[in-house]
């Protein structure tokens, strides 16, 4: 049987429903997280907290639960599943209340978490995705974890309406790549590797700041944190997208057009096999 929990309990998720009024329901009025299990552990579970609190400040949502809290729910539902390799996924939104636009007074964060089993897509980590460009049409304040995926969702819908596994998103007013529908974007290029730098227009990725402060600086890497157009993106040598699901992706295409030599990268796949190596040390190693 498949559990989720909320608000306090953990219950089979076909009893499980939302109240009409929830704000999430009506508004996405709050915020997720999507964090990773290996071998029934959670991987990097403190880092996807602190976004997570940094996420509800900004939205002016209360903290009604402690990270220990949430870490012992992860681990509770865990062991309920009885999954040992999957993602959680977990929202807060602001509340129950009469539909109104600006926050209702006493109202009172709802908590949902779900679990699933899955594990990284291995078979694109070998032989790298084929990406659509799309154009960025989400709000100013993508540095938020909110549950408004309208942008995404399109991006993503118009890559698998032609048969490709990832979208690169780029504002139009700029001509500059911003991230991957749900994703961070990177290039190599000249042997460095190239990102947008951490602003209001993309995610500070869990997975971009392991690589950034754990793994990089390790390797000798060279990272220059600056937008670049398409047009850039498409001489580089290398490219790669960074997710929680994704770990360290290769990108061998981008709207029709190779990257490199149309494999995956020595570089990302550097990065890939740190990767592993960290959640081979955290999660089944300790
Ligand atoms: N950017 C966006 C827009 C995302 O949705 C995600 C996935 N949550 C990421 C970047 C990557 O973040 P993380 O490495 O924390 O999963």
């Amino acid at each position: 049987m498949e559990y989720g929990f909320f608000n306090g309990q953990f219950i089979p998720l076909e009893s499980a429903s939302v109240n009409l009024e929830d704000r999430g329901y009506q508004f996405g009025d709050g915020i997720y997280e999507v964090t990773r299990v290996y071998n029934g552990k959670c991987f990097a579970l403190d880092r996807h907290l602190a976004r997570c609190r940094r996420s509800m400040r900004e939205l002016r949502i209360p903290i009604t639960y402690m990270d220990e809290e949430l870490t012992a729910i992860h681990y509770d539902l865990i062991a309920k599943s009885g999954i040992k390799d999957g993602t959680i996924y977990f929202q807060f939104t602001r509340g129950t209340a009469k539909r109104t636009h600006a926050f209702p007074d006493q109202v009172i964060p709802n908590l949902s978490m779900t679990i699933h089993e899955s594990t990284p897509n291995r078979q694109w980590q070998e032989h790298g995705m084929e990406c659509l460009l799309f154009e960025d049409l989400r709000w100013l304040r993508c540095d938020i974890k909110s549950l408004n995926l309208l942008g995404s969702v399109l991006a993503k819908q118009a890559a698998h309406d032609k048969g490709l596994q990832g979208a690169i998103q780029f504002r139009k007013d700029t001509n500059l790549i911003t991230e991957g529908s749900s994703s961070n974007f990177f290039i190599v290029k000249d042997g460095l590797i190239w990102t947008h730098p951490t602003d209001h227009l993309i995610l500070k990725g869990v997975t971009r700041s392991i690589l950034f402060e754990e793994i990089i600086p390790q390797l000798g890497y060279t990272v220059v944190e600056k937008a670049f157009t398409p047009e850039f993106a498409l001489s580089a040598e290398e490219a790669f997208v960074t997710s929680t699901s994704l770990e360290v992706t290769p990108v061998i295409a981008i709207d029709g057009h190779t990257i490199g030599n149309g494999t995956p990268g020595k570089i990302t796949q550097s990065l890939l096999e740190s990767y592993r190596k960290l959640i081979q040390k955290e999660c089944y190693q300790a």
